[in-house]
């Protein structure tokens, strides 16, 4: 899928990207001058056009994100800087280039975003999206760090309870992961399912770092628990709710189903919102 945008035009009917194209060309003809390294970072910065990238640490390792003045574009990983700009071209169709000095704002954002620090305060640019899978991301980004939801909730929570396996691909195709959090979306049956940024293992480990707690989830959903529910407040909770986390383990009960917690006459948490 490409998803190329619109590129801004001047007056005279020539492309701002021509523009910048013909000048780093004309510069790079002028045998006598030695073109600096930075010059095409440089003018695709002055003329704000393209996105500039830089490498962030994550508990994934390594990972270049890419911005523009819009927001944050891409999230990903690559083998290097070059087998990135090709990808980000390929899938964004846009110009691409080197941060020469990253935003330290941006950085310290997102590093302190990454650590849990700080409820993320973060501005992306899902123009390539459609209007439901923006709605689906954005979905996700309401979810507690250290908690999931399963597929199904994101489908309910923006009005189209049908569109379970669109809003898993949907995630799948997630073009800032680890940002927007995919990983805390998990199958409707409780178990993690995958992850587009690494698998399973990278998923688990998204989550640990989080402090979720994987292998409780995963034997949870094997056992076909479902939800819990609070004795004291007769609340039904997703079990990684931190309503639940609040009280001990002798105020809980397990339900396999919706159903079977409503007959038993426990009602939604108003803060996972299970049903
Ligand atoms: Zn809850």
């Amino acid at each position: 899928m490409n998803k190329t945008r619109d590129t801004p035009q001047d007056t005279s009917g020539n492309t701002t990207l021509d523009q910048a194209r013909l000048l780093v060309s004309n510069l790079r003809a002028l045998s006598a001058v030695e073109a600096p390294p930075t010059l095409r970072s440089a003018v695709m910065k002055t003329l704000g056009i393209g996105d500039a990238y830089f490498e962030l640490a994550t508990p994934l390792g390594l990972v270049y994100v890419a911005y523009n003045p819009r927001g944050i574009s891409t999230v990903t990983r690559a083998i290097s800087d070059a087998a990135f700009e090709q990808a980000f071209r390929e899938q964004m169709g846009g110009p691409i280039y080197p941060a020469q000095e990253p935003p330290a704002t941006l950085v310290h954002t997102l590093e302190s975003c990454i650590r849990g620090e700080a409820r993320p305060q973060l501005r992306f640019d899902l123009r390539g999206l459609s209007e439901f899978e923006r709605a689906v991301l954005l979905k996700a980004l309401e979810i507690p760090r250290g908690e999931v939801r399963p597929y199904a909730w994101i489908a309910r929570e923006i009005g189209s309870p049908k569109a379970v396996r669109a809003v898993g691909t949907a995630l799948a195709h997630n073009p800032v992961p680890i940002l927007i959090p995919c990983h805390r979306v998990v199958r409707s049956d409780g178990h993690l399912g995958q992850y587009s940024l690494g698998g399973n293992d990278a998923k688990r480990a998204m989550l640990t770092a989080e402090g979720a707690d994987p292998d409780t989830l995963e034997e949870l959903a094997r056992e076909g628990v479902r939800y819990f529910g609070t004795t004291t407040t007769h609340a039904f909770c997703y079990p990684s709710c931190g309503h639940g986390h609040r009280e001990a383990d002798e105020h809980r009960i397990y339900f396999a189903s919706e159903k079977a917690a409503i007959l038993a006459g426990y009602h939604p948490c108003s803060d996972c919102r299970p049903a």
